[in-house]
């Protein structure tokens, strides 16, 4: 079987390592001409984590993340309404690991390097479509490259896919939802446990998710943050564009807390990234014939519950046992869609209307977005214990299930 991935990104990797780790040779066809370090912070739970580590990625992610050890929600106030252990702590099997999108992607590429050899890596290939038959695929490129054969395609080319455009041509731009994303990382002073994912604030009044995502020798951190605003912008959806300190500081610029200095931190952040915050409705099929979609391209999410990078990991590893099952291609193809295609879709609709972070919501509008005296009051545990609960088995980063292995 020879099989090629379109999009050398976090699924593209993925997917080059859990197939060839099966013995199946595969191509990564990449359209950037160099692989630089991008992106900011991602969150990999445990879900995530115990695949990464079965893939032999222990010991460099340990180099590079942070074992997350705790989630607190607080008030736009400042107040802590929520907190609870997260990753080992919570019982897990697996840590949960913050880190730089950079860090991760250069793992995972190093690995892809050493299972498949660089001469298996195409770099400035950007794929502009493909035309199937009974025997194969051929995949097209641009600027006068040679097109290329292979018994299968999983299209790995992110959001913007080519693949997916092909697929469904009348389907037109991401959906944004009327949230901009302002995202940053600053060098400073652990804060908190020095190792917590927090959130703050409602999304009506501006929101910030803040968390380390490196440690450094002299013991300060890199401190990774994203502020969401309920605003109508005509950014593109480019993960590069830069943003304008000016444009979201002043909702945020009271944000002075005894556990951090939020306005210094944003202010300390060069340069500022802006993405509004978008996805794509979910898909009634992935799989045609020899060609699958995976990851953002096939089921892109607004990043809110430390999904997106997860959720493309696991269907590298449900394809790979999907196609080492035997039997014909296509029907490994389709098979990886029928386990993969509804929990995603029910992930992407979650992200829209109940996150985690949908608890601040909900006590922010009860106490009238006044600081309250009482939290038992305002959103007792067992509610607040409910949407999270409810979002872990959604996404399937229940305890049960991943010690059990099912997820
Ligand atoms: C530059 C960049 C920065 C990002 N930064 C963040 C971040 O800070 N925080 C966050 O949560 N998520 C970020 N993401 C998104 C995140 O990586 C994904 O949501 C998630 O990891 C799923 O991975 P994926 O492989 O499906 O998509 P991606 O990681 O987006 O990878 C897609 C890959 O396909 C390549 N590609 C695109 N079109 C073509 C084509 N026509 N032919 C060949 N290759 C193509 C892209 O160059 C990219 O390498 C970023 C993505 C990119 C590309």
């Amino acid at each position: 079987m020879n099989i090629a991935i379109v999009g050398g990104g976090i699924g593209g990797l993925a997917t080059a390592l859990y197939l060839s780790r099966a013995g199946i040779a595969v191509r990564i066809y990449e359209a950037a001409r160099e692989l630089k370090p991008l992106g900011v912070g991602i969150n990999l739970f445990p879900h995530a984590v115990r695949r990464l580590y079965e893939l032999g990625l222990e010991e460099p992610l340990s180099r590079v993340g942070i074992k997350t050890r705790q989630f607190a929600f607080y008030t736009q106030h400042g107040q802590l309404l929520h907190e609870e252990p997260s990753g080992l702590l919570a019982g897990y099997n697996w840590p949960h690991i913050s880190i730089h999108r950079a860090d991760l992607h250069q793992v995972l590429l190093d690995a892809t390097l050493k299972a498949i050899g660089p001469e298996r890596v195409h770099l400035g290939h950007p794929c502009t479509g493909f035309a199937q038959n009974a025997e194969g695929v051929d995949v097209h490129f641009s600027g006068g490259l040679a097109s290329i054969r292979a018994d299968a395609v999983i299209a790995c080319d992110g959001i913007h896919s080519a693949i997916r455009r092909q697929l469904y041509p009348g389907e037109g731009k991401p959906v944004f939802g009327g949230i901009n994303m302002w995202r940053g990382v600053a060098r400073g002073k652990p804060f908190l446990s020095g190792a917590t994912l927090t959130r703050v604030g409602p999304i009506s009044t501006g929101k910030l998710v803040i968390y380390p995502i490196r440690d450094y020798d002299d013991g300060t951190q890199l401190i990774n943050w994203v502020a969401e605003i309920r605003r109508h912008v005509d950014a593109p959806n480019d993960w590069s564009k830069t943003g304008r300190l000016e444009d979201f500081l002043p909702a945020f610029a009271h944000w002075r807390f005894p556990w951090l200095d939020i306005p210094a931190l944003l202010e300390a952040s060069v340069p500022v990234l802006e993405y509004p915050m978008v996805d794509r409705d979910p898909l009634p099929r992935w799989t045609f014939g020899r060609i699958t979609l995976l990851g953002d391209a096939a089921h892109p999410m607004y990043p809110r519950g430390g999904n997106g990078a997860a959720q493309a990991i696991i269907d590298a590893d449900v394809l790979a046992r999907e196609l080492t099952r035997g039997g014909d291609i296509e029907r490994a193809l389709a098979a990886y869609e029928t386990a993969r295609l509804p929990l995603t879709s029910e992930i992407v609709r979650t992200n829209r209307t109940k996150p985690p972070d949908h608890i601040i919501e909900l006590a922010e509008q009860r106490s009238g977005y006044q600081p309250f005296t009482d939290i038992e009051a305002v959103l007792p545990k067992a509610e607040r214990d409910d949407i999270l609960d409810s979002y872990r088995r959604t996404t399937q980063f229940d305890i049960a299930a991943v010690n059990g292995g099912k997820a």
